[in-house]
């Protein structure tokens, strides 16, 4: 069996260093909001070239306390538009829609997965007032035109960098690119935890105030409470674990990128279409290495059959759920497109190399 993504294998590696974090924690008695959160955010907010990481419980409040923190600070207010591509993850769009702003869903490139400039444009009307956008798959999403795009009509730019930690664009890392950021650093993510976890990055002294004070109840200072805040502090033994992993981050995204690399050379089937590669290799961190095919299904059973596990990020389109019940009528034949065809590889620094050539055979005898 080859799994879609062993993190046991990799955790192993990291076994005693993990261990002894988990340790000092134990043995230190602070286990809400001490040392090791605070020397994470310290060490996250240098990683990606910020002043503020705030830990948050997770990546979706780490998006939601962005916008409530903007809502607070008089920037954003309730019926706001916020333009976000169709084709991302539920949670991009919930973190608009719990702060009653209105999110615009927006067509993604073909090619990228990612937002494209010249769709977004059409979209903006007096009430834009920010861009969501997702670095989908561990691409940046991030380029000059929709920086000159945010600039010309005042619009924020927020960055759900949930898959891509540690990507770069023109050498600013993901964190860095937009007004601020929402991580997730749910397990299976580029720098993931052993339980939930989040953060927020951002340049913003006014913003990082703020949002420190929304995770913890609205207090800026013990009993003290500015804001209705809520409760989304990162926890203290989450912090610690998360240090470790943040020293392995950089070779932990190089291994999957060697092997997203040998896919692309490698694998041969016209009825694969392969990701795209940006110009730049930076520009990827291969959070997931997503293939698509029109027999999608068929091709999912048949490396089933070869012991092979893949999974579909994702099945169904935000605005085909259930939840956005009031959005089933609309169409977005690209987004659409996508989520019928779209199929994920096993990719992780676990695999070896014979793991490897085995998806790239199995890729290539598919008929
Ligand atoms: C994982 C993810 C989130 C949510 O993060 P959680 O930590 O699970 O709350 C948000 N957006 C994207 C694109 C994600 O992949």
């Amino acid at each position: 069996m080859i799994p879609f993504y062993d993190l046991k294998k990799i955790h192993a590696r990291y076994k005693e260093e993990l261990t002894d974090a988990a340790a000092r924690v134990i043995e230190g008695g602070q286990y809400i909001l001490g040392q090791e959160v605070e020397a994470f955010e310290k060490a996250f907010a240098l990683y990606c070239g910020v002043p503020y990481t705030i830990g948050t419980g997770n990546g979706l409040d780490a998006l939601t306390l962005i916008i409530r923190g903007y809502k607070e600070l008089g920037v954003l207010k309730e019926g706001d538009e916020v333009l976000v591509p169709a084709n991302t993850y539920i949670a991009t769009i919930i973190s608009i829609t719990e702060n009653r702003l209105k999110p615009v869903l927006v067509e993604p490139d073909r090619h990228t997965y990612n937002l494209d400039a010249a769709l977004l444009e059409k979209h903006i009307t007096s009430k834009t007032k920010a861009i969501l956008i997702v670095h989908l798959y561990g691409r940046v999403g991030y380029f000059e035109a929709l920086h000159l795009l945010a600039k010309k009509h005042h619009l924020k730019i927020i960055e759900d960098a949930a898959q891509a930690h540690g990507a770069e664009y023109k050498g600013i890392k993901t964190g860095a690119l937009g007004d601020a950021a929402g991580f997730s650093f749910y397990p299976s993510k580029p720098l993931g935890a052993l339980g939930d976890a989040g953060g927020v990055t951002t340049s913003d002294s006014k913003l990082a105030g703020v949002v420190r004070a929304l995770r913890n109840y609205g207090s800026h200072e013990k009993y003290h409470n500015l804001f209705q805040g809520v409760n989304s502090r990162l926890d203290e033994l989450q912090a610690a674990l998360l240090r470790v992993k943040l020293t392995h981050l950089d070779t932990e995204n190089e291994e999957r990128r060697t092997i997203a690399q040998r896919y692309l050379r490698e694998i041969r089937n016209e009825k694969l279409i392969l990701p795209e590669e940006p110009a730049s290799s930076k520009e990827h961190v291969w959070h997931l290495f997503v293939v698509r095919t029109r027999k999608r299904d068929a091709f999912q059973a048949y490396l089933a059959r070869k012991g092979i596990e893949t999974l579909i990020h994702y099945p169904i389109p935000p605005h085909k759920q259930p939840a956005f019940k009031t959005w089933s009528t609309m169409s977005y034949p690209v987004s659409e497109e996508i989520h019928k065809t779209a199929l994920s590889l096993p990719l992780s620094s676990a695999m070896s190399e014979e793991e490897v050539g085995e998806v790239i055979n199995a890729c290539n005898e598919f008929e």
